[in-house]
């Protein structure tokens, strides 16, 4: 499989708020998008980032307040479409698109992609399904952002049918083999955002990605063990759980150093990943 890093825009907001301890001044959160190109299912994405359609739902309040506290700036070449053409591919190309969870910033771009087929936690999407558009915002969650045949393209993920994993993803213990093929193995990284999964995919050079959306903000908070601001507590589905998933993921990253992590906004690890790997 190759796999390539890329990034449709980015917000801004204090380092501070993003680790604990951190500095003050405002740092750039890059919103990943994964292009993962499979012998056999060809195409697929992890996430897709922003689009301008993020824009047109924030135009009123009180999805504005959205725009306020995460200053989004987006140039149009990265838009997906745009970049998955300098890789040949249209949007109709996409066979399958992993969300890891549904925060506008990971799916603006569901809605240009007409033929994808949505693989995701069930219980990441269930309680947005009938939400009112103002309680909306509380769950950084767009309605908007989500296609009209949503459900009919939909592939939740089979929770009754969960694998166990082998020692070498310890202490992560159990996940879902998403395509059959063991090619790309999803797990629950639960306290950020009900739901949230994280993805393992190995590249054809053998490196070992883990790809584990915003569990954690920055790689340096992975490495230190060092959570948000208490005050991000408050947008956490779960804040024991974050914490919990943010140390076992210290523990991984520690005992797994050949394994490239990979958080969704750290503008330092993605810029330096994003060279194509094979
Ligand atoms: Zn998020």
């Amino acid at each position: 499989m190759n796999i390539n890093l890329l990034n449709a825009g980015y917000c801004t907001a204090p380092e501070h708020i993003a680790i604990h301890g951190g500095r003050w001044q405002n740092i750039r959160f890059p919103a990943l998008f994964v292009l993962l190109r499979h012998p056999k299912f060809g195409a697929m994405l992890f996430d897709t980032g922003y689009s301008y359609r993020f824009f047109d739902e924030t135009k009123k309040f009180p999805q504005r307040i959205y725009r306020y506290l995460t200053p989004v700036h987006l140039r149009e070449e990265e838009l997906l479409v745009n970049q998955l053409a300098n890789f040949g591919l249209k949007p109709a190309d996409i066979s399958h698109v992993f969300i890891s969870h549904f925060h506008a910033d990971h799916i603006g771009s569901l809605c240009d992609l007409g033929e994808s087929r949505f693989i995701y936690m069930p219980h990441a999407f269930s309680h947005l399904r009938h939400l009112h558009p103002a309680a909306g915002l509380k769950h950084a969650y767009l309605r908007g952002l989500i296609p009209g045949d949503f459900d009919a393209r939909s592939q939740a993920v089979n929770l009754s049918q969960p694998k166990l994993l082998p020692a070498e993803y310890a202490p992560f213990k159990t996940g879902y083999d998403l395509l059959g093929d063991e090619s790309i193995i999803g797990v629950e990284l639960p306290g950020h955002a009900r739901g949230q999964m994280g993805i393992f995919a190995r590249a054809e050079t053998g490196r070992l990605f883990f790809f584990v959306a915003d569990a954690a903000w920055l790689k340096k908070s992975i490495v230190a063990n060092r959570p948000p601001h208490k005050l991000v507590n408050l947008l956490f589905t779960d804040p024991s759980a974050y914490r919990q998933t943010l140390g076992e993921l210290h523990t991984y990253a520690l005992t797994h150093p050949e394994t490239i992590v990979v958080p969704s906004h750290c503008e330092e690890t993605i810029q330096a990943l994003k060279t194509p790997h094979a």
